[in-house]
């Protein structure tokens, strides 16, 4: 039987706000555990929340990202449960009135649709639970810290589609500016709702949430074991075994385990904060935020028709925000598109993704990378030359002029020095030049060779090869 694949994404992104939702506690990762907690935090009886105005403006960003509408007039709601890392036995979140609602993404895997958003709800974080051997611990770092949720509608058919989707995502909350975004550390955690129906019926089936997927790549694992395991139960007749619940994935055995059943809203007895008043944003708490910045489709177009990029470069350097911006200073200087794009992306892309860099963290700054390829193109130095002077630059932070000169690259195109070595290198191969006048052409690449290791690959192969033809012939 056919099926189609229904996914529906939940993420939580953590805001980059110097402090936490309703105190003034610092918002960081690794600090010493329940270093940074105050009354409010900790949930102590008493103990008044104040909202961060800098979290309801990245709210208000993000609606404008997400062509979404911003409500004007919203409240926090608390949601009640019991959990050793929440001191207070609520969430503070908004279920009724999220400040921002409607919204859409659009992807392309599929050809050009719309991924519509429900919804993106202010809420605070809770603290984290250590389980060791023996003991549990609770750090109250996170507690408190600004989470927007953001909802999709259930209009992904593919994991390919939700991958993209999340990425799509990832990129506007990064260029944008109000989350870090970092996956690893927990601040972009996605949920997917999973579930199949036959090809052609229209109702919902039972739907399945996988929690909390730190990659992208592991996203798209899960989403394909959940759905081949709704199929099989499907097809042998078992799909009653298929319940609303919450699963986990396991990277290490590449399986989803049930963790526990699925509440409804009903379970947790929202109610209105009666500590927190209304949000209303006025006219000129608006009209005082800045307008948002170029995004990446944007900025692709912008390299398809000012840069001349192919559409493969412009989507992979504009879909990451510290890229794209490497790429933006690189362009201040006169250098040729192209080649400032390939050495971007292919040759300092390699060398950070050994290092497990991201491009703003590059030991190389943009102006130095821009600096080695318009030598290149001046044909200071040769290509091949090029890249051992990039490995040097990427341990010494000395100028690209130095470190040519400290390796001895320069590159040799004056013919006298190459008429120089290239008559030595005759004189030693008299063999090779014999077979080469009596028809054996194909040593001309040999000779060749010879004439690049002897001058350690620096010398002009244009001027090389044409010396070589006059000499040979
Ligand atoms: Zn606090
Ligand atoms: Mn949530």
């Amino acid at each position: 039987m056919d099926f189609e694949t229904i996914i529906g994404l939940e993420v939580h992104v953590q805001l980059n706000t110097k402090t936490k939702l309703f105190c003034s506690c610092k918002v960081g990762f690794g600090d010493a555990p329940n270093s940074n907690t105050c009354p409010v935090c900790l949930g102590l009886p008493g103990a008044l929340p104040v909202p961060n105005k800098d979290a309801i403006k990245k709210a208000c960003y993000l609606s404008q990202a997400i062509n979404a509408r911003l409500n004007r007039r919203s409240y926090f709601d608390r949601k009640n449960y019991f959990y050793p890392d929440l001191p207070s036995g609520y969430q503070i979140s908004q279920l009724f009135t999220p400040i921002v609602e409607d919204g859409f993404i659009e992807v392309q895997s599929s050809g050009a649709k719309k991924i519509r958003i429900d919804r993106a709800h202010l809420e605070s974080d809770a603290g984290k639970n250590i389980h060791d051997d023996n003991f549990s611990r609770v750090d109250l770092n996170r507690a408190g810290t600004p989470l927007l949720e953001i909802v999709s509608k259930p209009d992904m058919r593919s994991s390919d589609e939700a991958v993209e989707y999340l990425k799509k995502l990832h990129s506007i909350v990064s260029y944008i500016n109000i989350s870090d975004a970092n996956m690893q550390e927990g601040s972009f955690r996605c949920d997917a709702n999973v579930s199949i129906r036959p090809m052609g019926d229209d109702n919902l089936y039972t739907r399945v949430e996988i929690k909390n997927i730190n990659s992208f790549r592991f996203i798209q694992k899960a989403i394909d074991l959940e759905v081949s395991r709704q199929k099989n139960a499907w097809e042998n007749g078992e799909y009653e075994t298929i319940v609303q619940e919450t699963r986990g994935y396991d990277s290490v055995k590449n399986r989803t385990y049930s963790m526990r059943g699925k509440e409804e809203s009903a379970d947790y007895r929202y109610f209105p904060d009666p500590d927190l008043l209304v949000i209303e944003i006025s006219d000129e708490f608006l009209s005082s935020l800045d307008s948002l910045p170029e995004l990446a489709d944007e900025k692709k177009e912008r390299y398809l028709r000012d840069f001349g990029l192919n559409d493969y470069d412009a989507s992979l350097i504009s879909s990451d925000v510290a890229c794209a911006s490497y790429f933006d200073e690189m362009m201040k200087t006169k250098i040729n598109p192209k080649n400032a794009s390939s050495w971007l992306c292919v040759e300092l892309g390699a060398r950070l993704k050994k290092l497990e860099l991201e491009y703003d963290k590059s030991p190389l700054k943009p102006s130095i990378l821009a600096d080695l390829v318009a030598k290149i193109e001046k044909k200071t130095i040769s290509n091949k030359a090029a890249k051992d002077v990039l490995d040097l630059l990427m341990k010494e932070y000395i100028g690209v002029d130095r470190a040519i000169e400290k390796l001895g690259l320069a590159q040799v195109s004056d013919e006298a020095s190459l008429v120089q070595i290239i008559d030595d290198i005759l004189a030693k191969n008299q063999k090779e030049l014999e077979r080469f006048r009596s028809g054996e052409t194909k040593l001309l690449g040999f000779f060749v060779g010879q004439v690049m290791k002897v001058s350690k690959g620096s010398a002009d192969p244009i001027v090389v090869n044409k010396i070589l033809k006059e000499k040979l012939n």
